[in-house]
């Protein structure tokens, strides 16, 4: 199973790293084990009841599937020889993505950590609430050793617009050096008692002024962990035709990974692999 997809690192004449794609990374996901439910199923049986085949499905699905699928048959107690066995669990899933029954795949939840990523898609990516959780690089302690950039499309393929960009973030990046000289500095004279903070505090205070001129093409690595329901509605909207380019290029990155990792439960979206679009005739499940 793929969990990752990576992209290079590039770097100007002058030494400044840049990107030209986003990378994506799924480093957790769900792990699954129904053997504990025996007992629990066994002590139903009676006449006509008689649920102990459920832990004994042939086909074995993938652990996010199968647990959308333990929850959803758990409302209706559908555990005996009538319910819809794995090997139709295709066939369950498009049900329930037809149904809205959505809440059966909030138990799912998948950790993906994306760079190469600018930060306009990390303030466009937090706006996403429900069912996520997001940790972000901070520009606050996180100085000028890690800065990197990202290349929009657009200028990747024209090469005035490359040649701007290039000038651009070495500009960019030798400014932020030199504000940040010129703030420790500032501070040094100005703020008694500077120079015995922490080293950590000392580097926040500097850090916090100097990303003041960074522009929206600075890289910025977002962890990002969401149940099913939650991707599935980022992915709706960040991967359609109408979102921009480089946001859509991560969500479809997002997509392929965790299409991977659950494929019955994203099996519904039609790939447009050119363009990098995803479209479900199931919206908003
Ligand atoms: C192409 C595009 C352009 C955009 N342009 C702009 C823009 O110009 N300016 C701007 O500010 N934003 C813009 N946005 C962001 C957009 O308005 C949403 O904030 C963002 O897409 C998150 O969507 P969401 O609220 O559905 O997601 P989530 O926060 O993940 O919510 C998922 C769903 O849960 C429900 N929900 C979540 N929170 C609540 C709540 N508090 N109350 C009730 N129901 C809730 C809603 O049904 C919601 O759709 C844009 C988004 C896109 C995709």
């Amino acid at each position: 199973m793929r969990t990752a997809i990576h992209a290079d690192v590039f770097h100007t004449p002058a030494g400044t790293p840049y990107l030209r794609q986003p990378g994506a990374v799924l480093i957790s996901r769900p792990q699954v084990d129904l053997s504990g439910l025996g007992p629990f199923l066994e002590a139903f049986t009676r006449d006509g009841v008689d649920f102990s085949s459920y832990l004994e499905d042939p086909v074995v699905l993938a652990d996010a599937d199968q647990l959308a699928k333990l929850a959803g048959q758990a409302c209706y107690m559908s555990f005996g020889q009538h319910r819809s066995w794995n090997e139709r669990a295709a066939d369950y899933f498009r049900n329930i993505l037809a149904s809205g029954h959505g809440s059966v795949l909030e138990h799912a939840n998948f950790t993906i950590v994306t760079y190469g990523g600018d930060r306009s898609y990390t303030h466009e990516a937090v706006r996403h609430r429900a069912g996520f959780a997001y940790s972000q690089e901070s520009q606050r302690y996180v100085d000028g050793k890690v800065l990197r950039f990202v290349e929009r499309i657009e200028f990747q393929a024209d090469a005035e617009l490359h040649g701007l960009f290039e000038k651009r973030i070495d500009r960019a990046a030798a400014e932020y050096d030199d504000l940040a000289e010129r703030l420790r500095a500032s501070y040094l004279a100005s703020r008694p008692g500077f120079v015995d903070l922490p080293r950590t505090e000392q580097r926040k205070a500097v850090n916090q002024a100097a990303r003041a001129c960074l522009p929206n093409e600075t890289e910025a690595v977002i962890v990002t962990t969401g149940n099913v329901r939650a991707w599935r509605n980022t992915i709706e909207l960040r991967a359609s035709p109408h979102a921009d380019r480089p946001i859509r290029a991560i969500a479809f990155r997002q997509l392929l990974l965790l299409r991977e990792a659950a494929p019955l439960l994203f099996a519904d979206y039609r790939l447009d692999h050119e363009n990098e679009t995803a479209e479900s005739e199931f919206r908003k499940v």
